[in-house]
């Protein structure tokens, strides 16, 4: 029961220090990282990473399921917030609301002040300096959905290509091919290996001079995969195409410098990494912006309205139109800023440790098929287990408070590429203990009992 935990201990020394044991179970409100641990009954060893005192500030993580301690493994599909996020929405929402940028009345500059703010912090999670760059939207699908329609209408047109990969969310794809279906462009699609990485020499032979846009995930949501971002950028540049990034399942594990990474766009959302949801985020290199039409009209996006045309406000607002999810947009700043004081390295080092004990861990399970690579992969496990349906396995699971995913992952394309419809999926954020890590190894042993099956 406790492997994983001894299984940490060692690993400690790799920069995390663990002293969760129960305590997501045991924490009662939140409210005390110190009564937290007492009533898990470990002592935090203090440090740079307490995972007893993190644990205790998403008051979720301490409910039970179904009798057990909650294990939430399904942080892809949607984080949890904590306190200083739910407190900062919720000071928002009792002190601040009006509507934003229209108003002189001081609860209007109020809530102006704590919106532009959320765009700083936002930026800097980003890695820009330039908070214009970012506009908010309702996430990432929404980010991918401007860019097909305000890029993609102005300057795609019929025989021009967009190269995608075999391992896009639906998100990355389906924009792109209503695109397809409005001027006539041609998309290609990057092969993915035998164990989950991008076939690099197949992306080389699909760029061309017709390529106008590569877009790739940098984290794939069902292989955990760690795309080369760098690289695609730099040789989809080589071929001149712009680049756009889904950072879905980067934005909330990695430091996302959009600097370095060069790209062109890059997509991310607020709920995958501890924020609300209904917001996210586009960045953009501002030239781009500047260049792109509006991708809706109405209020806050003009400068100027007559009955014979209109002229656009300035960038980001241009395609912020109407009046936007503002204390989503204020949680999402929050989050931003809760992430930066945890510190990404720490979150990184953490993750590691956790997704080397479940790797080692999963490898001993007989008949359980992991896909994705074993390097340059996050702390995200899909699999299949001998002949049980994954939903069967989250069944299971679920009755002892463990939650996982089970279906296509919104990745219908990759499951068709690996000849299955659906894979069950874990996974960990930086709140998760070793005895989480234990709970569904458990929860995958009682599925064996239950349904056999097992080759
Ligand atoms: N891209 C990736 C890689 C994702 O994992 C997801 C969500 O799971 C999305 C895009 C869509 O994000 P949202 O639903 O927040 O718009």
């Amino acid at each position: 029961m406790a492997k994983t935990t001894e299984m940490m201990d060692t690993a400690r020394a790799a920069g995390a220090t663990d002293a969760a044991g129960a305590t997501g179970a045991a924490a009662s409100d939140g409210s005390s990282a110190a009564a937290g641990r007492r009533a898990a009954g470990e002592a935090s060893e203090g440090g740079a990473w307490d995972l007893a005192e993190i644990r205790a500030q998403f008051p979720i993580l301490s409910r039970e399921v179904n009798g057990h301690p909650l294990a939430y493994l399904d942080n892809a599909a949607s984080s949890q917030q904590p306190l200083r996020v739910l407190n900062r929405v919720e000071r928002y929402l009792r002190r601040e609301h009006a509507n934003v940028h229209r108003g002189v009345h001081q609860l209007s500059a109020e809530a102006t002040e704590a919106y532009e703010g959320a765009r700083r912090s936002v930026a800097a999670h980003a890695g820009t300096t330039d908070p214009s760059e970012i506009v908010f939207t309702r996430g990432t699908t929404e980010a991918v959905n401007l860019v097909a329609s305000s890029w993609g209408d102005a300057f795609i047109g019929a025989g021009d290509e967009i190269v995608l990969t075999k391992m896009e969310h639906h998100s990355n794809l389906v924009p792109w091919q209503l695109l397809a279906g409005r001027t006539g462009c041609d998309l290609r699609f990057v092969d993915v290996t035998p164990g989950g990485t991008l076939d690099l020499d197949d992306f080389d032979r699909l760029l061309g001079k017709r390529t106008r846009l590569v877009a790739c995930t940098h984290v794939s949501n069902s292989l955990g995969t760690v795309n080369p971002v760098r690289e695609v950028v730099n040789r989809a540049h080589a071929a001149g195409a712009l680049t756009l990034i889904d950072g879905a399942q980067a934005a909330p594990h990695m430091l996302t410098d959009v600097a370095k990474t060069g790209c062109d766009f890059y997509a991310f959302s607020s709920h995958k990494m501890c924020g609300p949801t209904g917001v996210g985020a586009l960045w953009a290199r501002r030239e781009l912006l500047e260049e792109m039409p509006p991708y809706q009209g109405g209020g806050e996006m003009i400068s100027d309205v007559r009955l014979e045309g209109s002229s656009w406000a300035k960038v980001p607002h241009k395609f912020e139109a109407g009046t936007p999810n503002i204390s989503g947009v204020v949680g999402f700043g929050e989050a931003a800023r809760f992430l930066a004081d945890l510190g990404p390295e720490a979150i990184a080092a953490h993750e590691g440790v956790l997704k080397r004990a479940v790797l080692d861990r999963l490898d001993e399970i007989e008949g359980l098929h992991l896909y994705g690579p074993r390097e340059e992969r996050t702390a995200v496990f899909s699999f299949t287990y001998g002949d049980i349906h994954p939903h069967d396995l989250s069944t299971i699971l679920d009755q002892r408070g463990v939650a996982i995913r089970a279906g296509h992952h919104c990745n219908q394309p990759l499951m068709d590429h690996y000849g299955i419809s659906a894979t069950a999926r874990a996974s960990f954020f930086f709140y998760n203990s070793p005895r989480e890590v234990d709970a569904l190894c458990d929860g995958l042993a009682l599925a064996a009992e239950v349904f056999g099956g097992i080759a």
